[in-house]
């Protein structure tokens, strides 16, 4: 068991969140993709963040697979693992939003009481953009991109999202984009609507 530090101190950085946003010549924000597996969140995610990339706005995509490879390696997918994961994503996610960089975050993200924890850490409410990436079970289990759904179904997979575990839709989500019915590129552009709307896009 990890045990808890004591005597850590809170440090203030000298440059602060708004002088690196006026740098960047735009404000930061996660932006927070939520869906069952195979909805289409890292694939949108990836066309979010190139087409900022391309209109110069710094922006990074934390996915799933890759950060429980590394920093959530540890993790496993029991309901505790599940919010433990969410909690440290959502810390990382508001370092970048502190270092000036839109974090866009693609993870299944279950439970709704994770996610507003989430909204509720960083520093303003408009901080937290949540995206839901809305399809039907069947028609995310008939895509099965990795193969998940038939193992779930077979039982090799245990807590599935969707066939074995719960998944909390979003109540009130900033943004919502319905992946069985358009294209990624139109579920993007809605996207990037919303961010042009709330001045997060530079003047191109
Ligand atoms: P998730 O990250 O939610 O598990 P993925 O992005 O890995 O989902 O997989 C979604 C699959 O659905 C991909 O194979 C993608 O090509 C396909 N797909 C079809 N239509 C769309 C769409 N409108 N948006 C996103 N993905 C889509």
């Amino acid at each position: 068991m990890l045990s808890k530090s004591t005597n850590v101190f809170w440090h203030e950085n000298h440059v602060l969140r708004a002088d690196r946003e006026a740098r960047q010549g735009h404000p930061t924000a996660v932006i927070w993709f939520t869906g069952l597996s195979g909805s289409g969140k890292s694939t949108l995610a990836n066309e979010l963040d190139w087409r900022l990339f391309e209109r110069g706005v710094s922006s990074y995509v934390l996915d799933g697979d890759n950060i429980r490879h590394g920093l959530n390696g540890d993790l496993g997918f029991s309901p505790e693992a599940r919010t433990e994961n969410i909690r440290r994503i959502g810390e990382v996610a508001k370092l970048f939003a502190d270092a000036g960089t839109i974090a866009i975050t693609a993870f299944i993200s279950p439970y709704r009481e994770d996610r507003d924890k989430v909204r509720a850490l960083l520093d303003r409410d408009e901080d937290f953009l949540e995206v839901f990436v809305e399809a039907p079970l069947e028609v995310c289990e008939e895509r099965d991109p990795k193969g998940l759904y038939k193992k779930a179904r077979s039982g090799e997979i245990p807590e599935f999202t969707g066939i074995s575990a719960p998944y909390e839709a979003p109540l009130s989500p900033e943004i919502v984009v319905n992946t069985s019915s358009d294209d990624v590129a139109t579920c993007v552009d809605r996207i990037i609507d919303v961010l042009a709307e709330r001045g997060y896009l530079p003047a191109e």
